[in-house]
């Protein structure tokens, strides 16, 4: 018996409960009987619809109506997709638009009536919302600039297409995987998608004067991949992943959820049995690794302007705490087209780049309404922000989170306004740590603390000294259990000498 197929025995002895649930039907069951589902109203959803089976198509039951999670691989919408998800936002979801760390959005406030034509208007302009929720391969991430930055060597794009073609709408892949998947592809220096924190991360290297990817595998909260010594080139990535998600797919656990990503897999067996496996799949021997060149953080970390190979710009619109709104996309996406080339893209720290500017039409860009609006928000502690959604619309949540972080970025900025630098805050509501806090520089997750008087009041464990360069880095804990009350006071002293410091 191989050392995977023991593993597999070993930790599948039980079944947990979702493994009991998706046994019950195929999710193309529920999704060919949306309009049925919705004619029978809120009261006729199954539970297995509302508690799994909805959420393979981004949409998750939140009591009184719906969020939808909608899928922008890395990131990218042209100016119709941008027009209409404000529209669809504007029309059935109260205008109402959350920008998330996988580069794509939410919709919330949908009511199961409009479900299947806020699915059917998406996908007029071809956007999906398949596979980004439970257990499938969720979006894939790369650098927001992917093909316009100075420092992209591969442009990822085409690879990113065929690895959705060939697994979402997909039947034969949707919630076959155990556990979520999630997927980085780096193809620049700088690191400007987190590329170390997720299950599959193809990073941006070099074997032998040939540009491909070096692979690493297996985060989680709290963990960065590992580095499985593979090289792929360019065209071997999709029958590396396919390999890859058949693997996880047969060898993963389905007993204890809360140990079943595929960090725990590689855990037991070692990186080096799990990619013998996919090597024997694939049929292929891959290379040992080349040369990592991921080396920087995101080159556009502290500025909103920046130089795109092609001579142009990329405009970096702030948007605190990830909170968009319909309008203001459908503004955005006009202002898109008559400054740029109308495309948009989202990115990781839950802001949004218009691109393709002529270096002559930033100043009028930047007078415009809706950029106005924005560039208020234009200093180092909104720049880099992320906010998890916290406790209005994550019933994980534990505290607000997203006011926590704006009004936390604002006291700072009133107190200590530092002009160029760097501050990444990361927000994260509860320890399962959406807002990816662990990498931050300042990284903030959501707890009760008790007051001076005894009272239990919000607050926060914060971290410190979090990297996401080539060698990525978890932040240590500097205090525990602050009411945020007096948080702000403790971060305020610490940017007070980071501000000396930067004087020097
Ligand atoms: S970190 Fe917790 S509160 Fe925030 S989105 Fe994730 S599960 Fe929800």
């Amino acid at each position: 018996m191989s050392i995977l197929e023991s593993a597999f025995e070993k930790r599948n002895k039980k079944q947990n409960k979702v493994e009991k649930v998706k046994s019950l039907k195929s999710p193309m069951d529920s999704y060919t009987k949306l309009e049925e589902i919705a004619k029978g109203g809120y009261e006729n959803l199954t539970k297995e619809d509302s508690s799994y089976f909805l959420k393979c198509f981004g949409l998750f039951d939140k009591g009184e109506d719906f969020m939808l999670r909608v899928r922008i691989p890395i990131g990218q919408l042209n100016n119709e997709q941008a027009m209409r998800i404000g529209e669809v936002a504007q029309k059935y979801g109260n205008d109402y638009i959350d920008l998330t760390t996988r580069m794509q959005i939410e919709l919330r406030y949908l009511q199961i009536e409009n479900i299947a034509k806020v699915l059917s208007e998406l996908k007029e302009v071809g956007i999906s919302t398949f596979q980004t929720g439970v257990d499938n391969p969720r979006n894939t991430v790369a650098d927001p600039l992917d093909g316009l930055a100075f420092d992209n060597i591969i442009n990822v794009k085409a690879i990113v297409e065929r690895l959705q073609s060939l697994v979402i709408e997909n039947p034969e892949w949707i919630s076959v995987l155990p556990r979520k998947f999630n997927t980085g592809i780096l193809g620049s220096l700088s690191n400007s998608c987190n590329i170390f924190g997720h299950d599959c991360c193809f990073v941006l290297a070099n074997s032998n004067g040939e540009f491909g990817f070096n692979v690493y595998l297996g985060a989680r909260v709290g963990v960065q991949s590992k580095d499985a010594n593979i090289f792929v080139s360019v065209d071997e990535v999709s029958d590396f992943y396919m390999a890859l998600l058949e693997t996880f797919k047969t060898y993963g656990y389905r007993d204890n959820r809360n140990k079943n990503r595929l960090h725990f897999l590689l855990q037991d067996v070692g990186v080096e049995a799990f990619v013998d496996e996919i090597k024997r799949r694939a049929g292929k021997d891959f290379s040992p690794a080349g040369q990592t060149l991921v080396q920087s953080q995101n080159i556009a970390l502290g500025s909103n302007r920046v130089l795109l190979k092609n001579g142009k710009y990329a405009y970096k619109v702030i948007v605190p705490s990830g909170i968009f709104s319909g309008s203001d996309m459908i503004e955005l996406a006009s202002r898109a087209k008559g400054f740029g080339s109308g495309n948009i893209r989202l990115t990781y720290d839950q802001n949004i780049f218009i691109v393709d500017i002529d270096k002559s039409a930033l100043d009028a860009l930047e007078s415009t309404t809706i950029i106005s609006k924005y560039k208020a928000f234009n200093n180092i502690y909104f720049n880099d922000m992320i906010a998890c959604a916290g406790t209005k619309t994550c019933s994980f949540g534990v505290i607000p989170n997203k006011p926590d972080a704006i009004e936390m970025a604002h006291f700072l900025n009133s107190e200590i306004a530092i002009e160029s630098g760097m501050v990444r805050m990361n927000w994260s509501a509860c320890p399962k740590g959406c807002g990816v806090h662990g990498i931050a520089d300042i990284g903030f997750e959501g707890c009760k603390a008790k007051d001076d008087e005894g009272n239990r009041v919000d607050g926060v464990h914060i971290f410190i000294g979090g990297k996401i360069t080539r060698v990525a880095k978890e932040a240590r804990v500097l205090h525990k259990t602050l009411p945020i009350t007096e948080a702000k006071y403790h971060i305020k002293y610490l940017l007070q000498t980071y501000a000396q410091y930067k004087q020097r």
